[in-house]
């Protein structure tokens, strides 16, 4: 605790200083002189410890006040306890500061403090990145004029903030933002910026999935609903009528029966969590099978179907899983090739990995198209697929299999010259088992 300047303390210092001097100045006959003398030195003194004192505050850095003398040395210790309280004050304030933006950048959005006049006090790294702005250049920048779109300045101006705002972005083309101010303190607003471009395409994707699935439904229902209404109790349709209408209401559900049936498949996939430890499967079994089936739909195909395969490859997966993903792409070879086609279907190892594909020598299909055929619902040629019964899942189902089994599908096509669906599983999923002939692989080639 430092001592604190007293007025006694000085009145008492200034009386031991001047009367002896008064005294001697008597002694001598000559006391307003020595008197004078006396306030003289003492006036430079004072100048002295005035000038080392701020010598100190200004020059020096070091935080410790140099030696006082007398009544300055209460002064220096002062000077030096208010400024050690104000350190600390300035340091527990700048340790809230930072604490304040350390937690502002662990936010996963951007944040920007603003001054009710909209000029931009600080903000986070990420607000650099989603909005483009620059740090220090934009400091005390107003941001209505960086974000330069009408509706940002109007939403700001009525501060009407019980609601988001959002706004295509500025900066970066297609991308959608969400602005949330909030005020606080008395003057200032804290802009917090979402990006909600995920968001929106998914909430899009929600909206075309209902819209794809009512259309996809609707038409076979109105096929059956118009003959339903065509006869009515009482008379009956010549037989020719009735065959046909009966043939065609029986497709339509059909139709609807397998589009429900890949519909819950997909949905199951989807909310089906991840199996580790898959058990092996017999992928040569599940081949046979897959390999009956195709002969029967080749029927009227009459393609020459060569299934060239290892008889002592199998993976770990899921069994039911991996037979959709297996026979959508051995299926779509068959409806989507000409009659008299050509298809290989070929299950073998390749660079270590199991390697599946299916070439067909189809009309093929046009680059644009490859990207989007895993889509739902997309189909390259709507009434083509309708035909065959397709409703455009096939490929979404096999490739969510696929990355449920870290796996991914190439599609390769040339019009005019045919496609080839392939995909391959790491080595770590290979289970060998022994092989059922000598020659470990078959090929099998059959011509309806
Ligand atoms: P769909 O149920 O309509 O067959 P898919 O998702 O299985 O749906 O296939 C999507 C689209 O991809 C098909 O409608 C078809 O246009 C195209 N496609 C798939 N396989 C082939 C193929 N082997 N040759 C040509 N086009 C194909």
């Amino acid at each position: 605790m430092y001592r604190v300047v007293n007025k006694q303390a000085l009145a008492k210092r200034l009386l031991i200083y001047f009367l002896p001097l008064l005294l001697i100045g008597v002694l001598v006959g000559a006391p307003f002189l020595l008197l004078f003398l006396g306030s003289f030195s003492l006036l430079v003194w004072h100048y002295h410890q005035l000038y080392r004192l701020s010598d100190w505050l200004l020059n020096q850095r070091s935080f410790n006040p140099p030696e006082g003398e007398g009544a300055w040395e209460q002064v220096f210790e002062g000077i030096y306890h208010l400024q050690h309280r104000n350190r600390k004050k300035r340091n527990e304030l700048a340790d809230l500061i930072r604490r304040f933006r350390d937690g502002a950048e662990a936010v996963p959005d951007a944040v920007i403090v603003l001054q009710r006049d909209l000029s931009i006090v600080w903000c986070n790294q990420l607000a650099l990145k989603v909005l483009g702005l620059q740090w220090p250049a934009d400091h005390g920048q107003r941001l209505d004029n960086l974000i330069r779109d009408p509706k940002f300045a109007k939403y700001m101006h009525l501060e009407k903030f019980d609601e988001a705002l959002e706004l295509e972005s500025g900066h970066a083309v297609g991308q959608v933002l969400e602005y949330r101010v909030m005020p606080y303190a008395t003057s200032q607003l804290m802009v917090v910026v979402r990006n909600v471009t995920r968001l929106k395409q998914l909430e899009q994707m929600r909206k075309d999935f209902v819209a794809n699935v009512s259309h996809e439904l609707r038409t076979p229902l109105t096929v059956v609903t118009g003959y339903l209404e065509m006869f009515d109790g009482d008379t009956l349709p010549p037989p020719a009528m009735w065959n046909k209408a009966q043939t065609t209401m029986l497709e339509q559900c059909k139709r609807m029966d397998s589009l429900v049936n890949q519909l819950l498949s997909l949905s199951r996939i989807e909310g089906a969590r991840r199996q580790d430890g898959d058990k092996a499967i017999n992928v040569v079994q599940l081949l046979t099978y897959i390999s009956t089936e195709a002969q029967s739909l080749n029927q009227d195909k009459g393609h020459e179907l060569i299934f060239d395969i290892d008889n002592s490859l199998d993976i770990k997966g899921s069994e039911e899983e991996l037979r959709s993903a297996f026979s959508n792409l051995v299926f779509n070879a068959i409806h989507y090739t000409k009659p008299g086609g050509k298809i290989i279907v070929t299950w073998q190892t390749k660079d270590e990995q199991a390697h599946f594909s299916v070439v067909d020598n189809g009309d093929g299909i046009a680059p644009e198209h490859i990207n989007r055929l895993t889509e739902r619902f997309y189909r390259v040629d709507k009434a083509r697929s309708r035909t065959t019964g397709g409703s455009g899942l096939g490929l979404a189902i096999t490739k969510h299999v696929l990355s449920r089994h870290d796996s991914q599908l190439k599609i390769k096509s040339k019009l005019g010259e045919g496609s080839c669906f392939s995909f391959a599983f790491d080595k770590d999923k290979i289970v060998r088992t022994p092989a059922l002939d000598s020659t470990q692989s078959h090929k099998s080639v059959t011509s309806e």
